[in-house]
């Protein structure tokens, strides 16, 4: 007798996001309460951090093996179930049509209700990565839900998809806010598992003061901000999730 196996019905969470630790650093606290409300969550990190050391002997397989091991137990911490590398070169991630092409195959056969990304306008955002991964990150959500965007991907049951909520993290516009206080040694345990990167002391209390500062905004201990952007109309906004 052969059983069944259920479908997993849960709504799902995706973070797209550039190197090992961005997301813990961010956004962490809200993808434990992603995680502790019912969502299956995936993390794709467009690289894996291998320029990230100052020592001189480092190598960038070196890196590679090290960050991808780091995020991995970073991912088991808060629960997120799926880690995809896509290994591009650390520094070097450009908004691209096959970059763009690449997202999209990976959200239609992730299938989120939710993104979290960097938010691609943040002013004076430094780093390449961070806004060529925010940047192409919501090309490929607007390309995954029309079938006329790299029909070739749609072989073997994988058909367009569309995201209903996208949430950019790292914004200087934020208008929403999430209550992290019940998540906050999670993301604090989460972001220890990035060994490699933590060269000074204090990080915890860095930590804490940065979302004490957001939770002023709405009156709670611990908080994270986001540019919320709705990508659909009514009733899908149900699914905007009700903290
Ligand atoms: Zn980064």
């Amino acid at each position: 007798m052969s059983e069944t196996i259920p479908a997993d019905t849960r709504p799902r969470v995706m973070v797209i996001f550039a190197h090992p630790d961005d997301a813990e650093f961010i956004c962490s606290g809200t993808v434990a309460r992603f995680v502790a409300s019912g969502y299956r969550a995936q993390y794709v990190l467009a690289t894996s951090g291998d320029k990230g050391s100052d020592d001189p002997h480092a190598t960038p397989e070196q890196l590679i093996t090290t960050r991808e091991a780091e995020q991995h137990a970073a991912a088991k911490v808060l629960g997120v179930e799926e880690v995809t590398f896509l290994r591009h070169k650390d520094g070097e991630v450009e908004v691209s049509i096959p970059f763009r092409k690449e997202l999209a195959l990976v959200i239609r056969r992730g299938r989120p209700d939710v993104v979290l990304t960097f938010d691609p306008w943040q002013r004076y955002q430094i780093h390449p990565d961070h806004r060529a991964v925010g940047m192409t990150a919501l090309d490929a959500v607007a390309a995954a839900r029309d079938h006329m965007y790299y029909p070739e991907q749609l072989v073997e049951g994988l058909q367009e998809h569309r995201v209903h909520n996208v949430y950019f993290f790292a914004s200087d516009q934020p208008n929403y806010y999430v209550d992290i206080t019940a998540f906050m040694e999670k993301k604090i345990e989460a972001l220890r598992a990035h060994t490699s990167q933590i060269r000074t002391s204090g990080l915890e209390e860095r930590m804490r003061s940065r979302a004490r500062i957001v939770g002023q905004e709405i009156g709670v201990e611990y908080a994270e901000a986001f540019h919320y952007l709705p990508m659909m109309q009514p009733p899908a906004l149900m699914r905007h999730p009700n903290w």
